[in-house]
């Protein structure tokens, strides 16, 4: 089965291998995106610097699958949310008019695949 956030969270995965913490920001944890990033060089420089080659291509590989491991983390904490009863109840009833998104409250134009305000998946 493929969800518009099983899409949005193999590409956010994607992005993170690319650039630490980029898929992080792509998933609107910006904060945590950046402060990624931030360790990523510093430990990328003290890795590079202490070790061999080896061991800083390990010590990259960990650091890669626990940000894939954190992004499947807060993705499914972000579906948790989204099944929650009173939020269903609240999106059927909008839906025929407007998408209201259920993380910011923004009313985006019918037919929005995503909140024009955060960027959330409204389906
Ligand atoms: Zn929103």
């Amino acid at each position: 089965m493929v969800t518009i956030s099983n899409r949005r969270l193999f590409f956010a995965i994607i992005l993170d291998i690319l650039l630490a913490g980029l898929g992080h920001m792509f998933m609107h944890y910006i904060k945590r995106g950046i402060i990624i990033l931030l360790s990523a060089i510093a430990i990328g420089i003290v890795v590079s610097l202490l070790l061999p080659s080896n061991f800083s291509l390990l010590v990259a590989l960990f650091f890669w699958l626990w940000e894939i491991y954190d992004l499947i983390q807060l993705s499914q904490k972000e579906r948790l949310s989204l099944t929650k009863p009173e939020s269903h109840k609240l999106t059927d009833k909008v839906q025929n008019h407007q998408n209201h998104c259920v993380r910011c409250g923004n009313n985006n134009p019918a037919g929005s695949s995503f909140c024009n305000m955060c960027g959330f998946a409204l389906r």
